[in-house]
């Protein structure tokens, strides 16, 4: 056996123990990282692998086609499972690497230079794909200018509104405007007392879509920073499952969704954290 393939293993079998805890994903993403550079034939076939079990399904059946012997029945067969994942899924699903508060930082830092205004309950709106990046550039309905930045999730207003750009968002403009708002004044948590608290998720902050209707999760008196779609398996990753779980809000059946639910699957879980003491909590539903 080569050393790829036995560190491999090594770190496979690590991250089925752990159930991809955050560590033995980095892990992964670091040995994804080395084997990248290398251009030994053994290495690439372990990358396959790696790629695999990290469900870069696109990236596998690429370097499969690349390395794979077509003469090989066993290599034939995987590249055709490969290539179905990879036309379905892509790496659209690929688990993401657990981030570093370092990385954490320099990802602030890059949403400054471009720009985006910093948003409470929705730190990282690019990330979430509440926003997305345009080269050319669009223009934003409500103020006029041109945004490279323009807005992708649920505006609820009677005009059929295209392009807001962030700023227009976090003023609250777009809202006052059209008389819109980004999330349903009815389907938030309770417990939030100070109405301009409300007044800053419905009017000013960008949301997040749903299979069904959006919910917005609040804890310690305040609503929630929405972080992301997640699965039961990111849940893992980031080591909150057991945190998530452990809700009042969810019954024993609702609890065995969480734990079998995919990102992108039937069974969606978007992921909250508590901007006071820091818990995570989530929304559930299904299409
Ligand atoms: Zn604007
Ligand atoms: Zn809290």
């Amino acid at each position: 056996m080569n050393e790829y393939l036995k560190r491999y293993i090594e770190l496979k079998k690590q991250f089925q123990e752990t159930e991809g805890n955050s560590n033995s994903v980095r892990a992964l993403y670091d040995f994804k990282e080395k084997l990248e550079q290398n251009e030994d034939k053994q290495a690439k076939e372990v990358l396959v692998d790696v790629y695999d079990l990290l469900d870069f399904k696109k990236d596998a059946y690429e370097l499969l086609c690349q390395i794979g012997d077509r003469s090989d029945k066993k290599a034939l067969k995987r590249l055709g499972t490969l290539k179905d994942y990879a036309e379905n899924l892509g790496n659209h699903y690929a688990l993401p690497k657990p981030k570093t508060p370092e990385e954490k930082q320099r990802e602030k830092e890059r949403r400054v230079q471009l720009g985006l205004p910093a948003f409470r309950y929705h730190p990282d709106p690019l990330d979430t794909g509440a926003f997305k990046q345009s080269e050319e550039g669009v223009v934003c309905y409500c103020c006029g200018k041109t945004t490279h930045i323009f807005y992708t999730s649920p505006f609820f207003s009677v005009e059929e509104i295209a392009y807001l750009c962030p700023v227009c968002i976090a003023s609250g403009e777009a809202a006052r405007k059209y008389g819109g708002s980004f999330q349903d004044d009815y389907s938030v948590d309770d417990g939030v007392d100070d109405p301009e608290k409300l007044d800053e998720l419905l009017h000013r902050t960008p949301g997040y879509s749903g299979w069904q209707q959006e919910y917005w999760r609040a804890h310690c008196g305040d609503y929630c920073a929405f972080l992301g779609y997640v699965g039961a398996r990111e849940l893992r990753a980031l080591g909150v499952l057991e945190e998530v779980l452990n809700d009042p809000m969810w019954d024993d059946e609702q609890k065995k969704m969480i734990q079998e639910s995919v990102n992108g699957g039937h069974l969606q879980c978007y992921l909250f954290q508590c901007l006071h003491c820091g818990r995570h909590l989530v929304w559930m539903d299904f299409d």
